[in-house]
C-alpha cells in the first residue's frame, strides 16, 4: 500500500498507460535478471510483491505510469 501511495506522489503529472503497455512491460519485467518475486526492504519482506532489484520500485505500482522508465532501458 505504501509503494501505491509513493507512486502516485512520484507521478502527480503523469498519465496511466493502457492495459496493453501495462502488460507489456510486466512481461519484460518477468523475464528480467532483476526481476524479485518478493518485496524487499531493509529487515522486510513482503512475499508475492514483485520488485525491481535495479531500482528497488514495486513494480506493478511502477509499470503503470507513463512517465516511468525501466533503469536499464528494456523498456519505455
Ligand atoms: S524495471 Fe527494468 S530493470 Fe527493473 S525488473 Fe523491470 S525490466 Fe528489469
Amino acid at each position: 500500500m505504501l509503494t501505491k501511495w509513493f507512486g502516485i506522489v512520484k507521478n502527480l503529472d503523469s498519465n496511466i498507460v493502457d492495459k496493453y503497455t501495462k502488460a507489456k512491460r510486466l512481461s519484460i519485467c518477468e523475464s528480467c535478471p532483476k526481476y524479485r518475486k518478493d518485496f524487499k526492504l531493509l529487515f522486510k519482506t513482503i512475499p508475492n510483491k514483485p520488485q525491481c532489484g535495479k531500482c528497488k520500485c514495486a513494480i506493478n505500482d511502477k509499470i503503470i505510469w507513463e512517465n516511468e522508465k525501466c533503469p536499464l532501458k528494456r523498456w519505455t
